[in-house]
Parts: C-alpha cells; sequence; structure tokens
C-alpha cells in the first residue's frame, strides 16, 4: 500500500497536523494514471493557518459573544 500523507502546516504557530483523506489518494491515483505515472509515494503539504491562529488573525466582532473574563479595571 502507498504511503500518502498530507500535512497541514499553520505558518503562524507552525502546527503540523497530519491527515489520511483517502479521496486526495484516489485523485492522485487517478491523474497519475492518465499521466501513465507511477506513483510511489506522495506527500501534501499545505500551508495555512490551523484554527486558532487563523480566529487570532481575525480579530471579529464574533469574539464579543465571549464575555466570560471582562477585563476592565
Ligand atoms: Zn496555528
Amino acid at each position: 500500500m502507498l504511503h500518502t500523507a498530507q500535512f497541514l502546516i499553520c505558518k503562524s504557530c507552525k502546527g503540523v497536523t497530519e491527515i489520511a483523506d483517502s479521496s486526495v489518494l484516489n485523485t492522485l491515483r487517478g491523474i497519475c494514471r492518465e499521466q501513465n505515472f507511477v506513483m510511489q509515494g506522495a506527500s501534501i503539504e499545505v500551508v495555512g493557518l490551523c484554527a486558532e491562529c487563523a480566529a487570532k488573525a481575525r480579530p471579529t466582532r464574533k469574539s464579543a459573544q465571549k464575555q466570560a473574563s471582562p477585563s476592565s479595571p
């Protein structure tokens, strides 16, 4: 069985989440078949922001819903 892995890499916190999505592998297999390419392995790096960092990067007013700790003197 082919070893494939997809990595979601957060540019902000450098966190890496490894996922194994079979639909991605199936897509790659189809592409390789069309190209007559013999795939022996694949690694995919998706660069972006993780959920936490994306939330921090977007200071939306939605965060106003979290008023658990009001820090006003
Ligand atoms: Zn992050």
